[in-house]
């Protein structure tokens, strides 16, 4: 048969070299030109000097340098064969993480990809040491566990910690959202829901009658599992959906979920426009831009997200951050209050509130605003354009500020001639004088000078850096799993990924670069 083969092989080669010279002009005299045969018919082996596939100053050295320092004894639970016993050997948990942290570095964050990668590609070659890894084990390996993942984050950053690459003087939270896998179109009312979920229980009953003699067994088992699968995420949307309507404000709309991906919320995007996505936190400190706490939350704003953040921080280093730097989006005063009592320096835009749009919608005159009322500190007074007095009613906190409540006498409003530009429907006029808490008051005098604007102004350069890097050269702009715990993994992973890519920046190559001109390199 190999000879036949060969043969074949041969006999096609020897016709293309006849075409070919049937093309070409020779003279009588001059010998035919000649070139080297082109021989694919044939098997070849090849030595490799695994090692020499990358070069020494390669960033894929790096990272396993890394790796091999950390801790990986909770990534051992599972594994039962040990040294002189039976059973085949597990896949090193270091040579896993390596594996992905160079996937995420070069934008690939699939199983699948990273795994065909192995059997070609020489720093995956040299990783793993030319042998292949199957993508089940890369895949169960980068979600199996969220609590080993954060305390491998943890120890990079005490790494990084330990070498001088960070401090927590100064540390700036950004949010980024980041696709879901969720397509808009998956977004069901609650009666759709619950219509799906008796289709797919149906499904699955008439798949246990079903002959299974007409499909092979694994066939059969791997519908079986996606129809579960299905019915699974169905229900978990039903429960999802609970808790949404619970968190929600805008309650006359009917609340809607996704079906394939629960968890995930239409998010507003830096675009305008709205799509599924996940809500990325991320802490990062000044000095190296590390990356020193990553969240991932449902929450479509940052608002209530700076005390997660700060708490974040906290459990990650040990220490609480001492000024923590925000966009407009976190900053409330309950936030304020919050980390005054953390002591932590908050600097962030002053949010100034503006009532004019509300009393605009309700028909209320200009001349009829809030201050337009004359306020008297010695009564505890107002007294309206018409030059009638409202008088202190209550006080109520709200926001984090306390709100004294002043109200017109009845008999005043119900005769006066400026009723309709003033109180319309609401009779008689009430008048609300907001009174900021210490901490926000110190708050917005800070701001007011020169050193809090002047920290403020390179809060974007920082904090929107590893968003940057995460997205546009990690790939990362749509997550590939679905859930609230797999996606918080997956940003765990390009968060890490970050952290080491700096620290090579930062600390690797300039060492590799001494020491190769200490050996007397050029
Ligand atoms: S409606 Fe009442 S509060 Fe308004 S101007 Fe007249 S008296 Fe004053």
């Amino acid at each position: 048969m190999e000879e036949t083969l060969e043969l074949l092989g041969q006999g096609v080669e020897a016709f293309r070299a006849e075409a070919l010279a049937s093309t070409q002009t020779t003279s009588a005299s001059e010998p035919r030109k000649r070139f080297k045969a082109i021989k694919r018919n044939q098997l070849m082996i090849r030595p490799v000097d695994v090692e020499k596939l990358v070069e020494e100053d390669d960033p894929v050295r790096a990272i396993w340098m890394m790796v091999s320092g950390l801790d990986w004894s909770r990534f051992e639970d599972d594994v039962k064969v040990v040294e002189g016993g039976k059973g085949r050997s597990n896949t090193d948990p270091r040579l896993l993480a390596a594996l992905w942290i160079y996937g995420y570095s070069e934008g690939i964050n699939s199983a699948r990809e990273l795994s065909r990668m192995c059997s070609y590609e020489p720093r995956c070659q040299w990783l793993t040491a030319m042998e292949e890894v199957n993508y089940h084990t890369l895949s169960d390996f980068r979600t199996k566990d969220k609590e080993a993942q954060d305390d491998l984050f943890k120890q990079v950053l005490g790494r990084l910690s330990a070498e001088g690459l960070t401090e927590l003087k100064r540390v700036m939270q950004d949010g980024t959202k980041i696709r879901a896998q969720a397509s808009g179109n998956s977004f069901r009312r609650e009666d759709t829901l619950r219509e799906h979920l008796k289709l797919a229980q149906e499904q699955i009953e008439a798949m246990g009658t079903a002959d299974s003699e007409e499909l092979s067994q694994r066939v059969m088992k791997a519908r079986q599992r996606a129809a579960q699968e299905k019915k699974q995420r169905l229900e978990q949307a039903l429960e999802e959906l609970k808790t949404f309507e619970q968190d929600r404000q805008d309650s006359e709309k009917a609340a809607r979920v996704s079906e394939s991906d629960p968890e995930a919320r239409v998010m507003k995007q830096p675009d305008g426009g709205f799509a599924p996505s996940y809500n990325v936190q991320i802490c990062t400190e000044v000095s190296n831009k590390i990356i020193v706490a990553v969240e991932t939350t449902q929450a479509g704003t940052d608002y209530d997200e700076l005390v997660h953040g700060i708490d974040a921080v906290h459990a990650n280093t040990g220490q609480t951050p001492e000024q923590m730097v925000v966009d407009g989006g976190y900053i409330k005063n309950t936030n304020i209050e919050e980390a005054a009592q953390r002591g932590v320096d908050l600097i962030g835009p002053v949010a100034e509130s503006n009532p004019a749009a509300s009393l605009k919608k309700r028909g209320v005159s200009p001349d009829f605003y809030p201050d337009k009322f004359r306020y008297d500190g010695q009564t505890d007074t107002f007294t309206c354009p018409a030059e009638k007095t409202l008088t202190f009613q209550r006080s109520s906190r709200r926001d984090g500020r306390i709100e004294h409540q002043y109200r017109a006498k009845a008999a005043d409003c119900e005769v006066c001639p400026f009723r309709d530009q003033c109180c319309l429907k609401t009779s008689p006029r009430m008048v609300i004088r907001k009174e900021d808490s210490e901490a926000v008051k110190a708050f917005r005098a800070k701001m007011q000078t020169e050193q809090a604007k002047q920290i403020y102004r390179a809060r974007a350069e920082v904090a929107e850096t590893p968003n940057a890097w995460i997205k546009a050269k990690f790939g990362l702009r749509q997550f590939r799993l679905r859930g609230l715990r797999k996606v918080g993994i997956e940003a765990i992973w390009a968060c890490l990924t970050y952290n080491i890519r700096q620290w090579i920046r930062l600390n690797w190559k300039p060492r590799q670069a001494a020491a190769f001109a200490a050996a007397g390199g050029v």
